[in-house]
């Protein structure tokens, strides 16, 4: 007899509950958006996905999300060389057709710590091999090596040419027709030893441990990285390449 104001009760409660519990979350988010916000927050830049990358922070979950938005506005990918110190000169875009040109064009001649022979790229695939230098190269150097690198070298970035592969030319164009990804051939050490992957990457040695070292952890920062392990075509070079399907061999 009284069923029907018992479920009426019931209804109100369980709406009341929900209204409470969106009342909450919206205050949380709200208040998390504001705490992220506010000029003065006490949340770490590099914890705090509003702010921009640094490149020389400690790296969190949050720098991949810092990263993916540098790279993806050029202002802020220069501003973010800019601050680390990188030497990144600013040309004009490079336009050729639809397969090739560069887009964030400059000329690369100083990473932070290594210099490098002037290559002109794009200035994702130099962010890119600025994370790659900062977090990868140098503390793998120090631990493997005790010395620091001071010199990258490259067989250049921007080239307007099909993929090569094992078997012969193939019909994709190369991330290279973009600018998007860098050859590295080897480094030269503070301490006067030069490396190359030709002869380094085989052995038993620390030179060889520090060359798997950088390459496996190309991975971080790039999303292809192939190397002498890959097929012949990379014995002497790793292929450093911005976008891609997430491929490390
Ligand atoms: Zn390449």
């Amino acid at each position: 007899m009284n069923e029907r104001p018992r479920r009426r009760r019931i209804l109100i409660l369980a709406a009341s509950f929900v209204f409470r519990l969106a009342v909450v979350a919206i205050l949380l988010g709200g208040g998390g958006w504001w705490l992220l916000a506010h000029p003065e927050t006490p949340v770490p830049a590099h914890w705090n996905p509003l702010r921009p990358l640094s490149v020389t922070a400690p790296v969190t979950p949050i720098t991949k999300y810092q990263l993916n938005r540098a790279l993806a506005d050029e202002a802020q990918c220069r501003a973010s060389l800019l601050d680390a110190g990188v030497v990144f000169d600013a040309m004009e875009d490079l336009v050729v057709d639809e397969n090739c040109g560069i887009s964030g064009r400059g000329v690369l001649s100083n990473l932070m710590t290594s210099r490098i022979a002037p290559v002109e790229t794009s200035c994702t695939t130099t962010l890119r091999l600025t994370m790659w230098e900062h977090h990868v190269v140098q503390p793998a150097a120090r631990e493997i090596l005790d010395t620091e690198i001071t010199r990258l070298r490259h067989l250049g970035s921007y080239n307007c040419r099909r993929m090569r592969t094992a078997q012969g030319e193939n019909s994709g164009w190369s991330s290279h027709a973009r600018a998007d990804a860098i050859d590295i051939i080897g480094v030269d050490t503070a301490d006067g030893r030069s490396l190359t992957l030709l002869q380094d990457w085989p052995g038993d040695t620390p030179e060889s441990a520090f060359l798997r070292r950088i390459w496996k952890g190309g991975c971080s920062w790039f999303r292809v990285v192939l190397g002498p392990d890959f097929n012949r075509l990379h014995a002497d070079h790793f292929h450093l390449q911005g976008p891609g399907w997430g491929y490390c061999r």
